[in-house]
C-alpha cells in the first residue's frame, strides 16, 4: 500500500485545485514558515476522517474551507482526494488502485466518496482499520507529536501500539458491540416503559376490541345480507332481462312480418295506382264515347222526326188513293195506272231504304 497522490482543492491555503504526486522513495515538502506544509498534512487527516478542528488546527469544521485573501474571495467549498495503490489488496476494495474524497461546504452539508461512489464516515474508518492509517492512526505524526508521544502517559501510547499490534479493529468492534448493547438496554426501557404504560390501556382497550369484533362480526353479517340481496335482486333483473330479451324476439319477428306486409301493401297500393290511372284513362274515353254516342242519339232523334213526318205524309197518301180506287170501282172507272205524280211523292218520301233504316234506329233505342 503506497501513498500515490493527494488533490486539493479550495482546502485551507490551496484554492485553486492541486495535485501532489507522491513517486517512490521518500518526498519532501519544503518551504518557509507559513508557507502551508502542514496544511497538507491537515489534508491527509481531514480526507481520512478526522472529526477535531481542534486537531485540524482550527476552530470548527468550516476553518478547513478556504477563507479568501485580500486578493481573492472565500471558496464555497473544500475538497481533497487521497489516491492509493493497492495492488497488495490490504485494503478491502476490489481495484488496485482505492481513491478516498472528502467534500464539505459551507452550509455544512459533507460527503465522503470511495473511488467516485458515495458512502459514509464509517465505511472510510473501516477502510483503513489495522493499517496504521486512519484518523487515530500511527502513519501521520503531526508536529511535536513524537515528544507528546514518548513523554505522554503509557494509557495515551496504548493506542498507537494497539494501532501498530492490529487489535484496534476489534476494539472497535467490541466499542461498536458495546455501544449497540447500550442501544439495546436504552430500547428494553423505553419499551419496559411503554409496555406499563400500555398496560394500563389493556381494560378499555379489551372492551374496545370487543366492540371492534362485534363490529366486525355484524359488518361481516351486514355484508353477506347485502350480498344475498344483491343475488335475489340479480336474479330477479335477470328473470326480467330474459323476459325482455323474449319480447324483444317476439316484436322483432312482428315487425319483420309487419315491414314485409308493409311493403307488399305498398306494391298493392302501386298496382292499384296503376289500375286507377288505367281506369280513369278507360272513363275518360267512355266519357268520350257516351259523349258521341249523345251526339248520335239526338241525330237519330231528329231522323226518327223525319221519318215520323213523312210516315203521315205517306199515310195520307195512301187514304188518298184508297178513296179514289173506291171511287174508281163505284163509277167503274178504273184509271190507267201511271206513275205517282210528282205531288205524291213529295207528299210521301218514304223509301225501302229509310224504313229499314227508321227499324234499325227503333231496335237500338229500345
Ligand atoms: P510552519 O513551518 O511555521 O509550521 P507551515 O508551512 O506548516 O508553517 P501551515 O501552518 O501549513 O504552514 O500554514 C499556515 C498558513 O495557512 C497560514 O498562512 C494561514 O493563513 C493559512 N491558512 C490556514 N487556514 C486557512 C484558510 N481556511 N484559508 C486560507 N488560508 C489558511
Amino acid at each position: 500500500m503506497r501513498l500515490k497522490s493527494l488533490e486539493l482543492h479550495g482546502f485551507k491555503s490551496f484554492p485553486d485545485k492541486v495535485k501532489l504526486e507522491f513517486g517512490s522513495g521518500v518526498t519532501a515538502v519544503v518551504g518557509p514558515n507559513g508557507s502551508g506544509k502542514s496544511n497538507i498534512g491537515d489534508a491527509v487527516r481531514w480526507v481520512l476522517g478526522e472529526q477535531s478542528s481542534k486537531t485540524l488546527r482550527g476552530s470548527k469544521m468550516e476553518d478547513v474551507i478556504f477563507a479568501g485573501t485580500e486578493q481573492r474571495k472565500p471558496t464555497g467549498c473544500a475538497s481533497v482526494t487521497l489516491c492509493i495503490s493497492n495492488e497488495e489488496n490490504e485494503l478491502n476494495v476490489d481495484s488496485d488502485e482505492v481513491s478516498v474524497t472528502r467534500r464539505l461546504y459551507r452550509s455544512g452539508e459533507s460527503e465522503y466518496m470511495i473511488n467516485g461512489a458515495p458512502v459514509r464516515l464509517k465505511d472510510v474508518s473501516e477502510l483503513f482499520m489495522d493499517t496504521g492509517l486512519g484518523r487515530d492512526g500511527y502513519a501521520i505524526v503531526g508536529q511535536g507529536r513524537i515528544a507528546e508521544i514518548v513523554s505522554s502517559k503509557s494509557g495515551e501510547r496504548r493506542s498507537i501500539f494497539e494501532e501498530a499490534a492490529g487489535i484496534s479493529k476489534f476494539r472497535y468492534r467490541k466499542a461498536e458491540a458495546e455501544r449497540r448493547l447500550t442501544q439495546a438496554q436504552d430500547n428494553i426501557l423505553r419499551l419496559t416503559d411503554i409496555l406499563t404504560e400500555l398496560e394500563g390501556r389493556v381494560g378499555p382497550l379489551k372492551t374496545q376490541s370487543e366492540k371492534a369484533a362485534k363490529f366486525i362480526e355484524l359488518s361481516e353479517e351486514k355484508k353477506s345480507l347485502e350480498i344475498t340481496a344483491w343475488m335475489t335482486e340479480l336474479k330477479e333483473i335477470k328473470g326480467k332481462l330474459s323476459e325482455l330479451e323474449d319480447k324483444l324476439l317476439i316484436n322483432s319477428s312482428e315487425y319483420s312480418a309487419s315491414e314485409r306486409e308493409i311493403e307488399g301493401l305498398e306494391e298493392r297500393q302501386r298496382t292499384a295506382a296503376k289500375d286507377m290511372a288505367c281506369g280513369n284513362m278507360l272513363i275518360e274515353r267512355l266519357q268520350d264515347e257516351a259523349l258521341e254516342a249523345e251526339k248520335s242519339n239526338t241525330s237519330i232523334h231528329s231522323d226518327i222526326a223525319v221519318f215520323r213526318n213523312d210516315i203521315s205524309h205517306c199515310n195520307e197518301a195512301i187514304a188518298d188513293l184508297e178513296r179514289r180506287t173506291e171511287n174508281a170501282r163505284l163509277t167503274g172507272s178504273y184509271p190507267k195506272r201511271r206513275p205517282r205524280p210528282r205531288a205524291l211523292r213529295k207528299s210521301c218520301p218514304v223509301t225501302r231504304r229509310s224504313l229499314t233504316s227508321y227499324i234499325s234506329v227503333s231496335r237500338s233505342l229500345k
